[in-house]
């Protein structure tokens, strides 16, 4: 998943480019509106500051919004209620306060692009040869149908729902087989060896060892 962290302030922009990097996102940056608004057909997500120098945040969301769909989260010093319920009328998705903290960035990522992924748009997804409709629960691998079981097909929508973003082995077996699931996670590693053969393509789902899985990017 691609992210723009539209962001003026180096101090601020370039921890977040690396943090958000080492979570397994791309990402770009731009430190002005305008800088924002010829970069954004690129996004798959937009980080937005406010207080930009060239014009105000709020302008950029309103005009991307004039076409273009995608997630905005709007990252600011304001957290004026009137700032939030600004940001919210102007279209964006979420709107989070300086100083946070990364994790708590990242999983409004997550949360953000779930969303996202949920919309009717979203409902049918292209990874490479790989297409999965979650309306009709089928995946096609260059167009021919693959079966995978319910557990597999999840894995993967699960995986595929932040492509590129690592999901811990906690979250999957949380998600997928049980929230309350504790004791030995062995039955993912043998879902995702099947999901791999089947798909075809080993490399799809890339293992970040201790960690967990995540889908390879484009
Ligand atoms: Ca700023």
């Amino acid at each position: 998943m691609h992210l723009l962290v539209v962001e003026d302030d180096d101090a601020i922009a370039v921890p977040l480019v690396e943090g958000l990097s080492r979570a397994g996102y791309s990402v770009d940056r731009a430190a002005t509106g305008t800088e924002a608004l010829a970069r954004v057909a690129r996004a798959d997500l937009v980080l937005l500051d406010l207080g930009l120098p060239d014009m105000d945040g709020s302008e950029v969301c309103r005009q991307v919004r004039q076409t273009s769909a995608v997630p905005i989260i709007i990252v600011s010093a304001r957290g004026d209620e009137s700032d939030r319920v600004l940001g919210l009328e102007l279209g964006a998705d979420d709107y989070l306060v300086k100083p946070f903290g990364l994790r708590e960035l990242v999983a409004r990522v997550r949360a953000v692009s779930r969303r996202a992924a949920s919309d009717p748009d979203q409902l049918l997804q292209r990874i490479g040869a790989v297409e999965i409709d979650r309306r009709t629960r089928r995946v096609t691998v260059d167009e021919r149908e693959v079966a995978l079981s319910p557990k597999e097909f999840d894995l993967l929508s699960l995986l595929g729902q932040d492509a590129g973003a690592v999901v811990s082995r906690e979250q999957i077996m949380d998600e997928v087989w049980d929230p309350h699931w504790y004791g030995p996670t062995r039955t993912l590693d043998v879902h995702v060896a099947s999901l791999r053969k089947k798909l075809g393509d080993p490399g799809l789902i890339e293992t970040v060892r201790r960690v967990g899985f995540r889908l390879r990017d484009r």
